[in-house]
């Protein structure tokens, strides 16, 4: 069989009789402490199959029966997405064999998933549905060697929510943004660890052309597109070979697709499985699930200000702008953490700045994550009203803010111990300009005979001569003074 070519990044992408297509299915591990079936552990990093039983294993004649956490967390994702919650649900076996399924089938939701028609709304206001959420079981791990190959079962069991969008994804960057949603909310619901790398979050990207008569075009699925940084480029590398194919009278055919970040291209892996193939049917061994308004109730009660209501208040209470409050809401931890901060000092909008600007800086320059930070709150407020309060200048403090990141010491202990501290002491200042005065005889002159706009190159001066710890206001309240006084 031939393979359709691939895409070349050089057509120009979304041309208008062109119109993409997108819809994702997300699959994250809940972090419920046992299986979803079996009572054994779900703890990553342990012995290969320590943690399985016979259910897990998938041996003959054993009963499953369900974790009740796990129908809690999909009920928390189901309300946080607007979702119908389903009073009845259902189980289902979708039969098909992989070494690390010994039981031939895994255990899913079919026709009567728990929650259904839902919506995340983007940053941009736009709406994307979601058809549903339902629960199912992870596989196991295949482990392959030289020789031969292992199977661990660890996995095998652990609860999944697979969580299914609509085919309303226009472009490669909205599938970006939708997916770092469900991770924010999932992240904020507390019902996945989210640590992409180690698979707990993981997309397939469903991808097609309209057709000309509008109706959908035949579609291809992009398999485990597990980070960000790859959700948009394997997007759009697989659409401009749709529209190469399409473009030059070729069909697109339905089938599954992986990319191979080093190529940035998809590559075939399997023609699509039909529905039929699968020869889904009820799961005989689980009753019907029942959740009462009741239940639905008490987790809603529960839920924590979620993402949405959270950047309306921060934009409302703190008069942030939307795309900054957006930034601080999209993890909990990080807006927990600036509302910390302003509760010290009451200055939100530096808080913000500093935490957008020269805090994530860091982050990203020594590659850490929120939770490595050693800068307590208190700290930062401490650091922040050191500037307002005229003790060190803006520049100085970013270096302190640097030093506080390595140390996590306090900004009054490193100024003090490294003799940062602003200098507003009026004869020391009187010293510094002075000098500054004498040493530029030229400028002097020329200001004299009226080029008054040298006035900030000798505010310059001074900083400098200071090494950027004169207090600027001081500095030019006094400069003005004495060449206004001296001039006359
Ligand atoms: P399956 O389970 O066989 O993959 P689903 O009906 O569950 O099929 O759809 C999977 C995903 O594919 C959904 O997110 C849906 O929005 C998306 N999808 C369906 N049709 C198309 C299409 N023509 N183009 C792009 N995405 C599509
Ligand atoms: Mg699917
Ligand atoms: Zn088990």
């Amino acid at each position: 069989m031939n393979e359709p070519p691939n895409g070349s990044t050089d057509i120009p992408l979304f041309r208008e009789e062109y119109q993409t297509v997108i819809g994702l299915e997300i699959h994250c591990q809940l972090s419920t402490i046992t299986k979803a079936f079996c009572r054994c552990g779900t703890k990553e990093g342990q012995a290969p199959n320590s943690q399985t039983c016979p259910v897990c294993q998938g041996l003959p004649g054993v009963l499953p029966v369900l974790n009740k956490k796990a129908v809690e967390f999909a009920i928390r994702m189901g309300l946080a997405t607007r979702c119908q919650i389903a009073n009845k649900s259902s189980f289902a076996r979708k039969n098909y064999f992989y070494p690390d399924m010994p039981k031939g089938y895994q255990i899913t939701q079919y026709e009567k998933p728990i929650c259904q028609s839902g919506e995340i709304v983007l940053p941009d206001g736009k709406s994307i549905g979601i058809s549903r959420i339902h629960l199912e079981e992870d596989a196991g791990k295949n482990l392959h060697y030289d020789q031969y190959s292992l199977v661990d079962l660890n996995r095998a069991g652990i609860p999944l929510l697979e969580i299914v969008s609509d085919p309303d994804i226009r472009t490669p960057h909205e599938a970006e943004l939708y997916m770092r949603q469900i991770h924010s909310l999932v992240r904020y619901l507390d019902i996945c660890q989210g640590d992409l790398e180690k698979g707990h979050f993981r997309c397939d990207a469903n991808v097609s052309i309209r057709n000309p008569d509008g109706s959908l075009g035949i579609r291809t699925e992009v398999k485990n597109v597990n980070s960000f940084n790859y959700i948009e480029k394997a997007l759009t590398a697989e659409i401009n070979r749709q529209m190469e194919l399409i473009g030059s009278g070729r069909a697109v055919r339905q089938e599954t697709r992986t990319y191979d970040e080093k190529t940035n291209q998809t590559v075939f892996m399997r023609l699509k499985e039909q529905e039929h193939d699968y020869r889904y049917f009820p799961e005989p061994d689980l009753p019907t699930l029942v959740i009462d308004q009741q239940w639905i109730q008490k987790v809603a009660a529960d839920l924590p200000e979620l993402p949405e209501k959270k950047i309306k208040r921060f934009i409302n209470k703190y008069k942030l702008r939307k795309d900054d409050a957006v930034l601080l809401c999209v993890n909990k931890q990080v807006a927990d953490y600036f509302e910390k901060v302003v509760s010290y000092c009451n200055k939100p909008p530096l808080v913000c700045n500093w935490m957008l600007g020269e805090m994530f800086r860091l982050m990203n320059k020594t590659k850490r994550d929120f939770f490595q930070i050693v800068i307590s709150p208190a700290q930062l407020a401490e650091l922040i009203l050191m500037i307002e309060n005229g003790i060190i200048s803006g520049k100085i403090g970013k270096n302190v803010l640097e030093k506080m990141f390595e140390s996590g010491k306090s900004p009054r202990k490193i100024v003090n111990l490294e003799g940062l501290n602003q200098i507003s002491d009026q004869e020391v200042l009187d010293e510094l300009i002075d000098k500054v005065l004498n040493n530029n005889q030229k400028q002097l002159d020329l200001y004299r005979k009226g080029k008054t706009n040298l006035f900030d190159f000798f505010v310059g001066q001074v900083m400098k001569l200071s090494d950027g710890k004169a207090n600027p206001a001081l500095v030019q309240k006094i400069l003005k003074r004495k060449l206004d006084q001296d001039n006359s």
